[in-house]
């Protein structure tokens, strides 16, 4: 980790912000930065490549408004010249992957975003907090809306991500609401899409890679648990109206359309291969039984709702994961 003294390239014609995108290489942030490009914008994109991949960006870096970084936010990020917004994009996100060093997950969630706010604070810049439907644990109502306070384990297992988050929402809320500096925190529910990592460790990822290997679907539990999926360019959708709206408390982004992972499973297998079979593995500790986010204050106040179903997403994102693995096995024939 290393303290970063760059100065900016001067801005072209036509140039409109700058902004940080942190954690840009990954799934979500990568989604971010093209659609923010696209719009004119020039985009310092910050990632410590942990479960970010440079392969998300490679496309974009051509683009001169574009500039990458690497460096992880639990070290203090020193830039010259003028910054607009920052997206606060960068964590592990996936269980396998923020439990597999829970201590730095929590630093990120905390020390990244503490170090995050202070630059947005010398900078005067508009900071987005990517806060997760994960504060609100295994939550005991269903839909859940913004001002439900969660039912969240301190010592288990998904704590480093969920405590992380939460006390990131408080470090948010405190610039923001004492300190006067324009704070954003999204509430993001599962989110999928092309560019989510094949080993990601996610439902989505895990039974499309699995049902295109032509192996069994792996479902944790009996399947019954719920989730709400949210297509990749909707929820980036909702991030930018976010950022330019006047709103300083949580607000949940995510589709309300609610699934069991067994009619998950089934739709991936009518998709790609209904005679593969599903078999049953043990579900992880404090997994929540259910999630489905209330989405009327996006609604109201970012005039947001996903476009996107379910079944059209899914027929989005299998031909991506098929073309990345069908790419890794050219690569494996002309290695070995
Ligand atoms: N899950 C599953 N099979 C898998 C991966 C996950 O049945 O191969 C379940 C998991 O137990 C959870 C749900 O799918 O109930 C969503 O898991 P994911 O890791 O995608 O997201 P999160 O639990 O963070 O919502």
């Amino acid at each position: 980790m290393r303290d970063l003294v760059d100065a900016p390239e001067p801005m072209g014609a036509g140039h409109k912000k700058v902004i940080i995108v942190a954690g840009g290489a990954g799934f979500l942030g990568s989604a971010l930065c093209a659609r923010l490009l696209n719009a004119g914008h020039s985009i310092v994109c910050v990632d410590n490549l942990l479960t970010g991949d440079f392969a998300n960006v490679a496309h974009l870096a051509t683009n001169p408004q574009f500039r990458f970084i690497r460096h992880d936010i639990i070290a203090p990020l020193r830039l010259a010249g003028p910054v607009d917004e920052i997206y606060n994009m960068a964590c592990p996100a996936s269980p396998p992957r923020y439990q597999t060093d829970p201590i730095h997950t929590f630093r990120t969630c905390v020390e990244g975003s503490l170090n995050l706010l202070n630059l947005a604070e010398e900078k005067q810049a508009r900071i987005l907090q990517s806060s997760t439907s994960e504060v609100y644990g295994d939550p005991e109502i269903s839909l859940q809306v913004e001002s439900y306070r969660g039912n969240v384990n301190t010592v288990g297992p998904r704590a480093c991500y969920d405590e992380g988050k939460r006390a990131s929402e408080t470090l948010f809320w405190e610039y923001g609401a004492h300190r006067g500096l324009e704070t954003r925190i999204a509430r993001i529910f599962n989110t999928y899409g092309p560019r989510m990592h094949p080993e990601d460790g996610r439902v989505v990822s895990n039974f499309i890679v699995q049902a295109l290997r032509g192996e069994a679907l792996t479902v944790y539990g009996d399947g019954s648990q719920t989730r709400s999926f949210c297509f990749v360019d909707d929820l980036v959708e909702g991030l930018v109206r976010l950022m330019a709206s006047d709103e300083k408390m949580p607000v949940n982004l995510g589709n309300p359309g609610e699934f069991t992972m067994l009619e998950l499973a089934d739709k991936v297998l009518a998709k790609i291969g209904s005679d593969l079979p599903v078999c049953f593995r043990p579900l992880p500790k404090d997994d929540p039984r259910q999630r489905c986010p209330d989405i009327s204050r996006a609604k109201r106040i970012l005039g947001w709702e996903p476009r996107v179903s379910l079944d059209r997403g899914l027929d989005l994102t299998i031909p991506w994961f098929a073309e990345r693995l069908s790419a890794e096995r050219r690569k494996g024939a002309l290695v070995s």
